[in-house]
């Protein structure tokens, strides 16, 4: 047995070992050099090896690594807090910090849960999500999400607190002559019956992703909906968290995605760029409606993590977040993406099996297809996309797949999400090697 082995259940073929990154190339033990064009999971914004946070990461380990924080606070975590807080004060009260994406929605899905049961309404314990949905790997978070092969093995013990309303996914749903406006009344007409079908006062929140990533592949929603979500939310006294866990701090050439929505969300989760890899961490930032209920109330938010607000991990993130700053890599984030979304549409609009390139700033993804007419998929046995990512490490590049079968139902996509530090040149090397390996990827189905 070797080593790579003890890693898996059921032993996978091998797969690469990187044993080095630097920028946006990864090195692997047998000296492979590959460009990561989607920054492991869209988490690698200031690409690899930065010498900033690995020394001020040096610096802090030195000081004090763990502290326990339920007696005690620490700066790094204090410093955090302060930059995440203050960047929109309006909308945000408090800051809480865990180790991972999927612990991030499920501590905000407890805090709201927390906050209708000091307001006295403890019945409002239903959700309402998104078909096509990822928010998590633990049981709640997946429960609410909709990503079927990870939720298939616990499908008889969830609770039966969530339903699914469609998402805003132009390519697939809105209707031949339908126009934006004509969509988005249709989808929050259909969010409405929902909440009107569970009963308003049953309901605690509806979630949703800014932009989706894993399930839709950088699917970006139509001018107006999310001013319609927020709409029907506040008719009916609904949470809105907005989970940003993947499309967040940057990602889509703003800090927050729902900046450019013209709405805030009640609650939010972030995650992936937050220390950009550097160290694991995320955050629940809390708006001020729900803080009032715990200030009021004078009650505790009643979810710990022993690692919660870690104090190596949070100086990785205040690190990170101050060169974002100061490097204006957002605004960075936004000017190549523009430029790697015309260079997307130019190479692959006219290609016959890539259906449709969506996205913004530097997040954006392709859905394959085996007809382009009648916008038939691909067998999901085939694993196209995934084919495609192969394909692509072999070729000197890594792009994230969606699989076929995610939500049960669609078609293959893949995620381009490359580090904000990104050059023109390097997207444009990006580009020939994502569309040498669709081709060949292509040319190899049976
Ligand atoms: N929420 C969203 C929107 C995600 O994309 C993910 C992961 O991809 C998660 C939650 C879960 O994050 P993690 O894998 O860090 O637990």
């Amino acid at each position: 047995m070797s080593a790579h082995d003890l890693l898996y259940v059921v032993p996978k073929s091998t797969p690469p070992k990187v044993v080095r990154g630097e920028g946006v190339y990864l090195y692997t033990d047998d000296n492979k050099k590959i460009l990561d064009g989607t920054g492991g999971a869209a988490v690698s914004s200031l690409g690899y090896g930065n010498h900033e946070v690995i020394d001020s990461m040096k610096t802090q380990a030195e000081k004090l690594c763990y502290v326990h924080n339920m007696s005690f606070t620490n700066e790094p975590a204090e410093e955090l807090a302060h930059m995440l807080v203050s960047k929109n004060p309006d909308v945000f009260a408090r800051a809480y910090f865990a180790n991972s994406g999927s612990e991030a929605v499920e501590s905000a899905l407890k805090f709201v849960l927390q906050y209708w049961q000091l307001r006295g309404q403890p019945e409002r314990c239903h959700f309402v999500s998104r078909k096509q949905s990822y928010h998590g790997n633990t049981l709640f978070a997946l429960g609410i999400g909709k990503m079927v092969p990870r939720r298939t093995p616990y499908i008889n013990v969830y609770p039966k607190v969530t339903s699914y309303v469609d998402p805003c996914y132009t390519y697939r749903y809105q209707k031949e002559g339908e126009t934006d406006e004509q969509y988005v009344y249709r989808l929050e007409k259909q969010l409405e019956d929902e909440f009107l079908v569970v009963g308003p006062n049953r309901i605690a929140a509806f979630i949703a992703e800014t932009v989706p990533g894993t399930c839709l592949g950088c699917t970006t929603a139509v001018d107006g909906y999310f001013k319609a979500v927020r709409r029907v939310c506040d008719k009916y006294d609904i949470i809105l968290i907005l989970d940003e866990v993947m499309c967040g701090l940057g990602r889509t050439g703003t800090y927050h995605a729902w900046e450019q929505e013209g709405i805030a969300p009640d609650i939010q989760t972030n995650a992936k760029t937050l220390a950009a890899g550097y160290q694991p961490i995320s955050s629940v930032l809390i708006g001020h409606r729900i803080f009032k209920a715990f200030e009021e109330s004078n009650v505790q938010m009643a979810n710990f993590h022993t690692y919660q607000a870690h104090p190596l991990a949070c100086s990785a993130a205040v690190q990170v977040q101050k060169i974002v700053r100061r490097d204006k890599l957002v605004e960075r984030a936004a000017e190549t993406g523009k430029y790697l979304g015309e260079k997307l549409h130019q190479t692959f609009d006219s290609h016959p099996h890539v259906g449709d390139v969506r996205g913004k700033g530097l997040f954006w993804g392709l859905e394959f297809v085996n007809d382009k007419k009648t916008k038939q998929w691909f067998d999901p046995q085939l694993k196209v996309a995934a084919l495609v990512s192969k394909l692509g490490i072999k070729n000197g590049l890594f792009l994230n797949p969606g699989s076929g079968t995610y939500d049960g139902v669609h078609g293959d996509h893949i995620m381009v999400a490359p580090p904000y530090v990104i050059t023109k040149e390097e997207v444009n090397s990006l580009i020939s090697i994502l569309s040498k390996s669709i081709d060949e990827a292509i040319a190899s189905l049976p």
